[in-house]
């Protein structure tokens, strides 16, 4: 992984900073706007909502399946309608849930990969990024980065002691194993 240095001045030369204009959270393509959660940031969502968990999330759309016939993923999408995610407000510019969305929504196009900075495709990336700035949003990518560490670590250990029923459907996360009625 390139140094703390190295991570802020990428991070500034890109020139992006948001200028909330919705891109990210629209449906352009089928997976366009997928944006995966984990429980705890799907109980802080619900928290604030007052939602229901199926009323935040969906099973990730794509299933693997197990040896004996079941399926099952390790992932929670937030919910989508045709054109957006549920939480744009309908000008398509404002998140319901700003102060509570999920990491992947606050550290939009990067991302900390095991040994470089990702950098996503953004369509409209407006303003100056200052140094400070940076800074910020690389506290915000290690944050994610540990959080998600932790999350693998614990799917991991649950996963192995898992028994996958012939023609479930499950969702293994950290919290354990969910058993989705279809
Ligand atoms: S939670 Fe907010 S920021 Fe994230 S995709 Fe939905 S509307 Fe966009």
């Amino acid at each position: 992984m390139p140094d703390t240095e190295e991570l802020i001045n990428r991070i500034t030369e890109t020139g992006f900073g948001c200028t909330r204009c919705g891109s990210c959270c629209t449906r352009t393509s089928a997976d366009s706007n997928l944006v995966m959660v984990s429980p705890p940031e799907v109980r802080k969502i619900m928290q604030a909502t007052g939602l229901e968990w199926n009323e935040v999330v969906k099973p990730y759309p794509e299933t693997l399946e197990a040896p004996g016939g079941g399926r099952y993923t390790f992932a929670w999408c937030l919910r989508r309608d045709e054109e957006k995610c549920i939480f744009l407000e309908e000008n398509g510019k404002k998140c319901r849930i700003y102060e509570n969305r999920p990491w992947i929504c606050r550290t939009y196009p990067f991302m900390l990969g095991d040994e470089d900075l990702l950098i996503f495709e953004c369509s409209h990336p407006g303003n100056q990024v200052s140094r400070e700035d940076a800074e910020v949003i690389l506290n915000e990518l290690t944050e994610r980065r540990k959080h998600e560490e932790t999350e693998i670590k614990t799917i991991t250990k649950i996963f192995e002691k898992t028994v996958i029923r012939p023609g479930s459907l499950i969702v293994i996360d950290s919290e354990g194993v969910k058993t989705i009625h279809e």
